[in-house]
């Protein structure tokens, strides 16, 4: 059977070859820094462009090469490079397409890391990023000028989980793109909604880059991130990432590996979870507002439905009390626990102001659109009892 005909689960599980090595059921750990050659021909052949020839894991390495693989798969791609985190597949994919005189246009809301690359570091390099307004998306229009190379954007965002229409965003990017005369590379940060439930290349992007610490790792217990795109696009990351060199360990490759094989598993579960959550918060009379996505009142759920197969696990809400009330039910959780990340299957809170979004302006918050009061939480694979009466009892003491 053609391997794009599989199921993703299938895909996720075996990636390309069904019984891709003789003995070890499992991907080994190519826990090497170099390769030796069988005799000095093997340097010329891999000066001559022959891939089966392995150097240096800088480079490639084959327990990395089978999770690109696998990833590329899992997104109907041409092919995936990981990276050492995902700012380190975010900032070398970026920093791929632009340089000095370029510019990017963003829609607002992003991760914070994500949102201080773009406002601190790339200013120095003489790129220049404009942001549309979240509630217009036609004001990309007149953002785009003959000098932007790249239109980025997330959806669902961090924190504030926010859905942004990702088919109405391409359009006006492509008429802007046909009235100035120029191609724009549009890439979408796919982490909180994963390849499982949003496809955004068959939606006609370019490219896609996640932090795979989350879902993709989705045990808490490693770093790693992914771009993922066309041959020529990871070609050009490819020879990137060997200079900034924020390539992946084997054996975090090997971890991913691992955890691929339960992701369909543990995010269907993880979004079982969410929407029961999110369903019993919003009728809590210590909570002001739950945005999920699966909600019908979260703002975004009828383009959520258009353009995602699932609404993922990540729910925002926002408490009685402003920080104190958030610090206090953060506080008081026993099962959940408080911590930065996401997409782990244990349940982790975070309170935005004092973790993704601190140390922003007050007017850098408004259009993050990010409060005191709110409470990122990152639903996990626990029991959905627990994780209810978890909470019910914190609420108690907000
Ligand atoms: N993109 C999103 C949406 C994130 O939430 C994060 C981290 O939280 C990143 C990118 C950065 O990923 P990493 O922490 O793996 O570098």
């Amino acid at each position: 059977m053609p391997t794009k005909k599989r199921s993703f689960a299938t895909r996720a599980i075996h990636g390309k070859k069904l019984h891709p090595f003789k003995g070890a059921v499992t991907l080994p750990i190519h826990q090497t820094s170099t390769y030796r050659f069988a005799d000095s021909q093997d340097a010329v052949r891999y000066a001559k462009g022959d891939p089966s020839v392995y150097v240096y894991s800088r480079y490639h390495n084959p327990s990395v090469e089978d999770v690109e693989q696998k990833l590329a798969l899992m997104n109907d791609a041409d092919d995936a490079v990981l990276f050492a985190s995902g700012m380190a597949a975010i900032s070398t994919a970026v920093l791929s397409l632009v340089k000095a005189g370029d510019e990017i246009v963003s829609t607002p809301t992003l991760y914070g890391g994500t949102y201080r690359f773009f406002r601190d570091v790339l200013p120095l390099y003489g790129v220049t990023v404009r942001y549309a307004e979240a509630e217009d998306l036609s004001s990309i229009e007149a953002l785009v000028s003959e000098r932007t190379k790249l239109f980025y954007c997330e959806s669902p965002t961090n924190p504030t989980v926010g859905i942004v229409d990702l088919a109405a965003a391409l359009k006006h990017v492509r008429a802007a793109g046909r009235k100035r005369g120029v191609r724009i590379h549009a890439m979408v940060d796919n982490t909180f909604a994963t390849c499982l439930f949003q496809s955004p290349l068959a939606m006609g992007y370019d490219s896609v880059v996640e932090s795979a610490t989350k879902y993709i790792g989705g045990h808490s217990d490693l770093l790693a991130g992914a771009a993922v795109g066309p041959a020529p696009f990871i070609k050009g990351v490819r020879h990137l990432a060997k200079y900034l060199g924020g390539t992946p360990d084997p054996f975090a490759a090997f971890l991913i590996g691992r955890s691929l094989k339960t992701f369909e598993l543990r995010v269907r579960m993880q979004t079982d979870n969410a929407l029961a959550l999110a369903k019993r918060l919003e009728r809590h009379p210590k909570v002001l507002r739950v945005l999920y996505p699966g909600l019908a009142s979260h703002p975004g759920h009828a383009v959520a439905k258009r353009q995602m197969s699932g609404f993922g696990a990540m729910v925002l809400m926002e408490v009685k009390g402003g920080v104190k009330g958030a610090v206090r039910l953060c506080d008081a959780l026993n099962v959940a626990v408080n911590a930065m990340s996401l997409g782990g299957v244990e349940t982790l809170v975070s309170i935005p102001v004092y973790s993704s979004h601190v140390n922003m302006s007050a007017a850098e918050l408004k259009r993050h659109g990010v409060t005191p009061g709110m409470v990122r939480i990152s639903v996990g694979a626990e029991g959905i009892g627990d994780l209810i009466a978890d909470f019910e009892q914190a609420l108690r003491k907000v």
